[in-house]
């Protein structure tokens, strides 16, 4: 079931997704060659605390970060840990934070030092593939309509998109209905309306789309060893169209 938010709930959620937007800002200053993903990790919990909210991932069926820290061929679901960013790494950091019961949900992925053109192209074109997919989020269009536009983006790019992993639905749980796939038929999925507040984050791969998940039970890495992005802002349909609540 599609829950649909009011105007009030939408503003309380913009409080969640701007706190979710700082974290990723200040995680983002810190981000540079030498310092590890823990480190990082620590940054972001110390933000979302001081904001007077809470981590939404830390604790959610176990996981044990405040982030995700996903780097080159990862895709999501990276554990933070002692490993120090290299000159060239891709980090996909992916961020929640809950507060009066709502959740806010981003990433986004960062060079460190100076990346390849390859990389380069694989970022812009992930972050052009979710400017297209918050477009069509708007009354009148339909869901798949939004995984139409993201897959087109990527793929026009050269790139591909994963599949076994989607956008969904977010209010007062971090996944509710529906799931937003990053590919689909234009003018097919349920109707958007007014209300629905959804995150889209496309999850794209230099090489082939095929994923598989590491032992440590969390880590999601390319099958092909390619470099994977990752971007994500938490949307809202309203009147006037789309609205990033995971924006400071
Ligand atoms: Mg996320
Ligand atoms: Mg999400």
């Amino acid at each position: 079931m599609i829950v649909i938010k009011s105007q009030l709930e939408i503003e309380a959620m913009q409080e969640a997704g701007r706190i979710t937007a700082k974290a990723l800002r200040v995680v983002g200053e810190a981000v540079r060659v030498g310092v590890t993903t823990a480190e990082l990790d620590r940054i972001a919990e110390e933000c979302i605390r001081g904001e007077g909210a809470v981590p939404a991932f830390k604790g959610y069926h176990g996981f044990p970060g405040t982030l995700c820290t996903s780097i080159n061929e990862q895709v999501v679901h990276g554990i933070p840990a002692k490993r120090r960013l290299a000159d060239g790494d891709i980090l996909s950091v992916d961020c929640g934070a809950v507060i009066d019961g709502f959740y806010g949900d981003s990433a986004l992925t960062f060079p460190v030092g100076t990346i390849s053109t390859e990389a380069k192209a694989l970022l812009d074109a992930t972050a052009a593939s979710l400017q297209a997919g918050i477009a069509r989020c708007r009354e009148g269009m339909r869901l798949y309509d939004i995984g139409a536009a993201v897959q087109d983006v990527a793929e026009r790019a050269g790139f591909s998109v994963v599949r076994e992993y989607v956008g969904h639905g977010i209010g007062r749980a971090m996944h509710e209905d529906p799931q937003v796939p990053n590919f689909g038929k234009v003018g097919t999925g349920p109707a958007l309306k007014v209300g629905m507040v959804i995150a889209i984050e496309p999850m794209v791969n230099a090489g082939k789309y095929d994923v598989y998940s590491l032992s440590d039970g969390w880590t999601v890495v390319t099958a092909d060893s390619s470099l994977s992005a990752h971007f994500e802002h938490t949307v809202a349909v309203t009147e006037e169209g789309p609205l990033i609540l995971t924006v400071e």
